[in-house]
């Protein structure tokens, strides 16, 4: 079986989905692994690298995948550096199904068998497989360290001889994966934080991290985990219910750092414009949301735009500003997925049904996902 790693091409992805961590661990299962030269310069991964663990260096994309039964990626490749890939070969990377319906119509037609890492159901035996939050972590300590950075005022309450400089006060909306990390990464930093979330069991969890919580409590929110954990989309009751909570709260804080999804939706409106201009000027506001369409009014993608003297930061691909670590975790989801599903005889993974069924997103020439097709 030959495994394929190709040069991510789109603009701002650092990232490589192999390493040569995860080279060394392939070739021990018995597979070929091929890597596309300069596939690793941006996170620090040298050819000679790969190389050294036994993969093979291919000048170009066709190169790679010449033979190629499996193809892995960060994002989905172009399908149309795949025109050489056999029918039945996998792909397999963070597709973005919703975001990328056309591309995933495309690996269809191929005959190609998409899989879809961010449809990993969150079952236990899958966790070490999940790269939603392998890099989701990774992007919520990143974004507190771009607010900090970009803030004009300390963290940490100092008390110098000059005089007393207070700390920072951080709010964080959405307390799942990124959240916690933001939140204790802030913490850490010495800010005074707090945080909200619509699922009532995250309350415990910010309270053990040494975070406010911040919770509507005359409507219902989200009570347990909810389904696999996710949020749902809250009432209008629940959602003006927020909405006063949270303008009453912000203009108190320093820094905002929103986080909060909805699988196969936009993302949530959690801050207006009207709520942007009641805080402090020098506030910084992070939304790691934005390429979901947003928690915040006026964020742009890949920008850091300022409204009423508040920045907005609006880097899209959070985890491609840590390319190396970024690029181990995911290539360790992409290995633990593989060696989990590897068939000794056959040389190659073979999938279960519960994982198959949850990922792959193209089979026999059609979109076979009931998410896509629902
Ligand atoms: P996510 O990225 O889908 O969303 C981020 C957070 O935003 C969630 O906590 C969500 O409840 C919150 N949110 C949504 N709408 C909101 C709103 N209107 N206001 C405020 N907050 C809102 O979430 P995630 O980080 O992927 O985690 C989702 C769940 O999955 C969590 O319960 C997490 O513990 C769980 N999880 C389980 C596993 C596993 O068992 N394998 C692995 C990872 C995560």
């Amino acid at each position: 079986l030959v495994i394929a790693a190709l040069r991510e091409r789109a603009p701002g992805e650092t990232r490589v989905a192999v390493t040569p961590e995860t080279v060394r661990k392939l070739v021990g299962l018995g597979a070929a692994v091929a890597v596309e030269s300069g596939a690793g310069t941006t996170a620090g991964i040298a050819d000679a690298d790969y190389q050294a663990v036994g993969a093979r260096i291919a000048p170009d994309a066709s190169a790679a995948l010449a033979g190629a039964g499996i193809v892995l990626g960060i994002q989905g490749p172009d399908p149309a550096l795949l025109a050489g890939v056999a029918p039945g070969a996998w792909v397999v990377a963070g597709l973005d199904p919703f975001g990328q319906r056309p591309r995933v119509e495309a690996y269809a037609a191929a005959g190609l068998e998409a899989l879809a890492m961010e449809f990993m159901p969150r079952i236990t035996r899958a966790q070490s497989m999940d790269i939603l939050s392998s890099q989701a972590n990774l992007a919520g300590y990143k974004a507190v360290l771009v607010a900090a950075n970009l803030y004009g005022r300390a963290f940490p309450m100092m008390m110098t001889a000059a005089g007393t400089v207070s700390a920072a006060k951080a709010f964080v909306m959405g307390v799942g994966v990124a959240g916690l990390q933001a939140i204790a990464t802030a913490r850490r930093l010495g800010a005074q934080v707090s945080a909200t979330d619509v699922r009532s069991a995250t309350k415990e969890q910010i309270l053990s991290l040494g975070a406010k919580p911040i919770f509507v409590e005359s409507v219902a929110g989200i009570e347990g985990e909810g389904s696999g954990g996710y949020a749902t989309e809250m009432s209008p009751e629940y959602q003006k219910a927020q909405a006063e909570l949270v303008s009453s709260h912000i203009a108190k804080q320093d820094i905002v750092i929103t986080t909060a999804l909805i699988p196969g939706r936009a993302a949530p409106r959690l801050i207006t414009d009207t709520q942007i201009a009641t805080m402090r000027p020098g506030s910084v506001i992070y939304d790691l949301a934005v390429a979901q369409g947003g928690n915040v009014e006026g964020s742009v993608a890949d920008q850091v735009v300022e409204r009423h003297g508040v920045k907005i930061v609006g880097y899209s691909n959070t985890p491609a500003h840590l390319p190396a670590d970024a690029s181990a975790l995911f290539a360790r989801n992409l290995f633990n997925f593989l060696s989990a599903f590897w068939d000794k005889e056959q040389g190659r993974p073979v999938l279960d049904e519960e994982i198959g069924t949850a990922i792959r997103l193209t089979q026999g020439g059609k979109i076979v996902n009931q998410r896509l097709l629902g």
